[in-house]
């Protein structure tokens, strides 16, 4: 018999755990596990880095509940400027994870009567995936408008270069001039003054 009281154990890059012991124990018991993810994907392209936190998992009944305590940075592009910021974020949240099978038989055990498509599940394997639901707890976390900070030159240094578009120069230019008319006037006609 192993015990794991005392010390933690390592997730590293992984986030799958199998939990055939701690389904072995009694209910109440718990293991509790550091985590470590250099990059985890959130969809649409964007990369949660230096995820570093804490699960704890405890063993109800017939369930195993993850409380997950994380923290990390998500390379986001700011509203005003454009530009790729880290935007850091910490989040915690715990999931009930229903056994599906029974340990000991491998019998398949009944769900829930307010069970849905989202219940978490512990797979035939007695493996857990923190993955899904950390993604989404990581994406509410994020800002809805992401802003990197007092750094920010702020939309002044909109370059029309970076204006996405494949019509000529012409439209270009009016468009800079629309975007430029309440905020950059000033500063662009005091500029061409003082340079030539
Ligand atoms: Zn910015």
């Amino acid at each position: 018999m192993t015990t794991d009281r005392g010390h933690a154990m390592e997730l590293r890059n992984e986030t799958a755990i199998n939990v055939a012991g701690l389904l072995r124990t009694m209910t109440g018991g718990s293991r509790t596990y550091e985590l470590h993810l250099d990059a985890f994907p959130l969809g649409d392209g964007l990369i949660a880095r230096d995820v570093e936190g804490e699960v704890r998992l405890t063993r109800l009944r017939d369930a195993v509940i993850a409380a997950v305590r994380v923290a990390g940075r998500v390379p986001l592009e700011c509203v005003r400027c454009l530009r790729i910021y880290d935007q850091s974020f910490a989040t915690e949240y715990s999931e009930e994870y229903r056994q599906t099978v029974d340990l000991r038989s491998g019998a398949e055990l009944e769900p829930k009567s307010d069970e849905d498509e989202d219940t978490a599940l512990i797979d035939e394997n007695h493996e857990l995936d923190l993955a899904e639901t950390l993604r989404q707890e990581i994406l509410v976390a994020l800002p809805m408008r992401p802003d990197c900070g007092e750094i920010c030159p702020g939309p002044g240094s909109l370059r029309p270069d970076l204006v996405e578009t494949d019509e000529g120069d012409a439209r270009l230019a009016a468009l800079a001039q629309l975007l430029g008319e309440d905020s950059v006037d000033e500063e662009k006609l005091e500029r061409d003054g003082s340079g030539g």
